[in-house]
């Protein structure tokens, strides 16, 4: 009640130099995130969690690996 039901896009973008693959986000946000045959976080879809769940595992994540963009402006949401 009261929050608003519009999503924007997001743009979320992995670092592999910096992803150590512990899986944080991919078990905060399993509809965002898996993890390659290295064990590397990927972005599966952007829009397979909700804008609050993305910055959460974002913020989780042990290396900082994981940066938030809005999809539409470009405007970044994390770090
Ligand atoms: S939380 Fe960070 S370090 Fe862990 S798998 Fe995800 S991107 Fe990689």
């Amino acid at each position: 009640v009261g929050l608003s039901a519009v999503s924007r896009p997001l743009k979320i973008v992995v670092d592999h130099r910096l992803c150590v693959g512990n899986a944080q986000c991919v078990t905060l946000a399993p509809g965002a995130f898996r993890h390659n045959d290295q064990r590397q976080s990927e972005v599966i879809d952007p829009a397979g969690a909700d804008e609050a769940t993305i910055l959460k595992a974002a913020r989780f994540c042990p290396t900082g690996a994981i940066e938030v963009r809005d999809g539409t402006t470009g405007q970044r949401l994390f770090p």
